[in-house]
């Protein structure tokens, strides 16, 4: 069976379990209609009986019937006996050889021969002899004879119930399963043809299948966004790194050919040396992404006391230390890796004087609240626009490349967001253009410690 597909299976059993149904509905059939004959016949048994009883009566010792009085009617043969069981009247059937007791108001079957009969007796007391036997009989309903007359009927509705019922089962499954048929050729049309964009249509409805459609939908969508920004992340990195490498190759084409001088020479290596670097701060901030993204960043937790980090880090800056406030707690502590805290703070520090005016002033300052520790890091510099405030946080992206071409490429703020998503926190930004913008990260309370 399990070779079979649900459809033909779930077919089959509708089928089955109607031809079951059948078979039981005849059976009841049956009983009920052997029941309702066997009823009838008594009752008109005891009805006639009862008839003819009244139209017996005695005069001077001899018995008279009434017009009323019947010795077969409707069925029932009416026999007279005397008290001590002598036939006075009627005719005994000629089927009917069984040799019965008389039981007065008793109806009951007795068999004779290979046939069943109902005995009625009802005790009519009268004058003479102390009163007579009055015996109704009747042939009883032959159970199999129903049997046999309904069976035709049974056998020919059967297979056309069960044909029906195997078409009907098989159109109600197959309509079930449109949704899902259109489910599995729409993903597979996708799978073929690598098309993300397209999407599963059922008609609306809130049922199983819907709801299977949209998270598939959803997923699609998810598939499509993150290969598309797949596409894109690899057209921008190679576009980012393909710059210094063609600024380095043209630099030594122009220093085989045209430097002479060893100050002109001495140019060209650093100029040479200057986008080397810049290469390898992009293959490793690329790496980062890429290893943050995909879980394989060597995060190692421990009590970092924040005030400390942030203090012996704004004391390495080379920036002017004039411009630069730092306002922590003496004892801040949290639960986070160092490593990556500090490239975060490392890399808010370097925005905010990147995109500060040039005598600006940045606010280094961590403390925390009932639920979360908070850095923050602010300047009066540049600010950033409404509009731009929430795609500064994708990958390469840059409010104005021409700014910030020399140094970056627009995955500062990326790598911050993704390192304070897996210390469990998140980012905000507060700017305002020209006024300055406020960079800060929320750690939740479960790393404070
Ligand atoms: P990069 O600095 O390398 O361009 P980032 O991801 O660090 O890349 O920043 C993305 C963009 O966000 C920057 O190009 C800049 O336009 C904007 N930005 C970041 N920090 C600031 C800031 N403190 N003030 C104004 N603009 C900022």
């Amino acid at each position: 069976m399990k070779k079979f597909s649900v459809k033909i299976r779930l077919t089959v059993w509708l089928t089955l379990l109607t031809v079951l149904l059948a078979a039981v509905l005849f059976a009841f059939m049956l009983i009920v209609s052997s029941t309702v004959y066997s009823h009838s016949a008594m009752s008109q048994l005891s009805q006639t009986v009862k008839n003819n009883v009244t139209q017996i009566s005695m005069e001077q010792d001899q018995l008279r019937f009434g017009d009323e009085f019947h010795f077969y009617q409707n069925g029932v043969s009416t026999l007279i006996y005397s008290r001590n069981e002598a036939l006075l009247a009627g005719q005994i059937p000629v089927s009917f050889t069984a040799e019965e007791a008389f039981q007065n108001g008793l109806t009951r079957t007795v068999s004779s021969g290979d046939q069943s009969w109902l005995v009625l007796d009802l005790w009519l007391p009268m004058g003479w002899e102390n009163g007579v036997w009055v015996r109704g009989l009747m042939e009883a309903p032959d159970h199999r004879l129903i049997a046999r007359n309904l069976l035709p009927v049974f056998l020919i509705a059967l297979p056309v119930f069960a044909l029906l019922a195997a078409l009907g089962s098989y159109r109600i499954v197959k309509r079930a399963f449109v949704p899902l048929d259109t489910i599995s050729t729409t993903a597979a049309a996708i799978n073929e043809a690598r098309d993300l964009s397209r999407r599963i249509v059922l008609p609306p409805g809130r049922d199983e299948f819907s709801r299977l459609a949209d998270t598939f939908n959803q997923l699609f969508e998810r598939l499509e966004r993150s290969f598309e920004a797949e596409k894109q992340f690899t057209a921008d990195a190679s576009h980012e790194l393909r710059t210094p490498v063609s600024v380095i190759k043209g630099a030594c084409e122009y220093a085989q050919k045209y430097d002479e001088t060893l100050e002109e020479r001495q140019e060209t290596l650093s100029m040479i040396y200057r986008q080397a670097v810049r290469m390898s701060d992009l293959i490793s901030q690329l790496l980062s992404i890429t290893r943050l993204d995909q879980g394989t960043e060597l995060t190692s937790p421990e009590t970092v006391n924040l005030g400390e980090l942030l203090r012996f880090l704004c004391e390495q800056q080379h920036y002017d230390q004039r411009r630069l406030t730092l306002e922590v707690p003496e004892t801040l502590t949290v639960w986070a890796d160092p490593a990556l805290l500090t490239r975060l703070a490392q890399n808010l520090i370097d925005n905010a004087f990147k995109y500060g005016r040039p005598d600006g002033h940045v606010w280094v300052s961590a403390c925390r609240s009932e639920t979360e520790v908070l850095l923050q890091v602010r300047d009066n510099g540049i600010g950033i626009a409404p509009d731009q405030q929430k795609k500064i946080w994708q990958r390469f992206y840059q409010v104005d490349p021409s700014r910030s071409r020399e140094n970056g490429a627009g995955l500062g703020l990326s790598m911050v967001e993704q390192i304070a998503r897996v210390h469990g926190g998140y980012m905000t930004l507060d700017s305002v253009p020209d006024r300055g913008s406020t960079f800060t990260l929320h750690l939740p309370v479960q790393n404070m410690v």
